[in-house]
C-alpha cells in the first residue's frame, strides 16, 4: 500500500476494530474471566507479576499452581518463604518472587486483603510499576488506564512508524500510546477491560517481533509501518552493546553417599533467597576472583573441576567453573553458616527444594561425571 493510502489514525475506528477482533479471537487464559463475571484483582495482579519478562506459555503451570496452592491473597500472605520461592523456582528473575510475598503481605496485613483501588495506591505496593497498576486498574477493575506492555508498545511504534531508535524512543513511543487509549473513559467497564487485553492478544499473535502477520491485522489500514512496507524494522532499536561475561566457580561437595551441601543464597546476592550450591562470587573481570563470603575455597581441599557451565542473565553471561569436593563428613561443614544445609543429590529432591535452573545444570554434569 502506498504510503499515502494510510487512512489517517482514527482512535474511535481503531478501537472499534480492536474489539471487534477480540470478541472472535481472545485467547483462553486462565487468568482470564468470561463474560461479565467480576475480575478477581489478586490473580490479574499475579499474573501481571509473572507475565514481567517472561512468555505466557510458560507462566501458565505457574499462575495454576500458585492460585491452587494459594487461592487468596491472605493465604499467598501466610505461607512460608522457602516455600514459595521454591514454587517460583524455574520462573527466572527472582526478585519478582520476594516482591510477590512483601506485596501480599502488604495487602493482607495492611489493607484488609483488599488490592486499593486507585492508581496511586496500586503503586505504592512492592513490585508494582507503572504498568502493572494500570493493568489492574483496566483489567481488573473495568477503570480507564493506558496500558502499555511489550506487546502495545510494538503496535504503537509500528501504526505510528516512529523512528526515535530505543531506548530513547521508548518515552516518544509510550507518548503516543496515549492515542490509543483516546476517550476510553466513557466506555463500558467491559470494554475497558477487554481492550488492553485485545492489544496484548494482537501484539502476541499476529503484530509479533518477528515475521508479523499483517494480512490478518484488524487495524492494517492504519499503520504507517505496513504502509511503508517496513513492519519488522519497528520498534527501531539502537545497535546492541556487547554484553559483558562474567566468571567464578560453584562447588558439588559430596560425601560420596548421594548427599550434598547447599545454601540459601543471602538477599542481596544474585538468586538471593533461594536454594543454591555453594559459589564463588561471580567476579566481572576474569581473572580477578575475589574469595566467597563463605571462604569455601580455604576450606575445601583437592577440588576436581569436570567442566563448565553456562546461563544468560539480563545484563550478563555467566560462565562457572564446576568443581567436585569429596568430603566424607559434609556435617562439618555445616558451622561455617547456619545457610548452609546438608541435601540428597537427587534429581527429584534437588527440584523438590527449587534449586534454579543455573545449578540444575551443574548438578546434571556433576551426575555425569561423579
Ligand atoms: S499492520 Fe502489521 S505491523 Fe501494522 S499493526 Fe498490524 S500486524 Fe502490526
Amino acid at each position: 500500500m502506498p504510503k499515502s493510502h494510510v487512512l489517517r489514525f482514527n482512535p474511535s475506528k481503531f478501537q472499534e476494530n480492536i474489539l471487534g477482533w477480540y470478541h472472535q479471537n481472545q485467547r483462553a487464559l486462565p487468568w482470564r474471566v468470561v463474560g461479565r463475571d467480576k475480575t478477581d484483582p489478586y490473580k490479574v495482579w499475579m499474573s501481571e507479576i509473572m507475565l514481567q519478562q517472561t512468555t505466557v506459555p510458560a507462566v501458565i503451570p505457574y499462575f495454576l499452581k500458585f492460585t491452587e496452592q494459594w487461592p487468596t491473597v491472605v493465604d499467598l500472605a501466610d505461607a512460608d518463604d522457602a516455600e514459595v520461592m521454591a514454587a517460583w523456582a524455574g520462573l527466572g528473575y527472582y526478585a519478582r518472587a520476594r516482591n510477590l510475598l512483601k506485596c501480599a503481605r502488604v495487602v493482607a496485613r495492611e489493607l484488609n486483603g483488599k488490592f486499593p483501588k486507585d492508581l496511586d495506591g496500586l503503586l505504592e505496593l512492592p513490585g508494582v510499576g507503572p504498568y502493572t497498576a494500570a493493568a489492574i486498574m483496566a483489567i481488573a477493575y473495568g477503570q480507564p488506564a493506558t496500558v502499555v506492555d511489550g506487546n502495545i508498545e510494538r503496535i504503537t511504534s509500528r501504526i505510528f512508524a516512529i523512528e526515535d531508535a530505543y531506548p530513547e524512543g521508548k518515552k516518544i513511543v509510550h507518548q503516543n500510546a496515549h492515542r490509543l487509549f483516546e476517550k476510553i473513559e466513557v466506555w463500558e467497564q467491559q470494554d475497558i477491560k477487554a481492550y488492553p487485553q485485545a492489544l496484548m492478544d494482537i501484539g502476541a499473535g499476529i503484530c509479533t517481533p518477528k515475521n508479523p502477520s499483517c494480512g490478518l491485522c484488524p487495524v492494517q489500514r492504519f499503520c504507517k509501518a505496513f504502509a511503508e512496507g517496513q513492519a519488522e524494522a519497528y520498534p527501531v532499536k539502537a545497535a546492541k552493546k556487547a554484553v559483558p561475561i562474567r566468571h567464578g566457580d560453584v562447588y558439588w561437595i559430596t560425601d560420596g553417599k548421594g548427599n550434598i551441601i547447599v545454601e540459601k543464597r543471602p538477599d542481596n546476592r544474585m538468586l538471593g533467597g533461594m536454594v543454591g550450591l555453594p559459589t564463588s562470587d561471580w567476579d566481572i573481570n576474569k581473572g580477578k576472583r575475589s574469595e566467597n563470603s563463605l571462604n569455601l575455597q580455604e576450606i575445601l581441599q583437592s577440588p576436581l573441576k569436570i567442566g563448565k557451565i553456562y546461563h544468560v542473565f539480563t545484563h550478563f553471561r555467566l560462565e562457572l567453573a564446576v568443581w567436585v569436593v569429596a568430603m566424607p563428613d559434609l556435617k562439618k561443614l555445616l558451622k561455617y553458616s547456619p545457610d548452609l544445609m546438608i541435601v540428597n543429590t537427587h534429581m527429584v529432591e534437588l527440584n523438590k527444594i527449587g534449586l534454579p535452573t543455573l545449578f540444575l545444570k551443574a548438578a546434571r554434569l556433576a551426575h555425569k561425571n561423579v
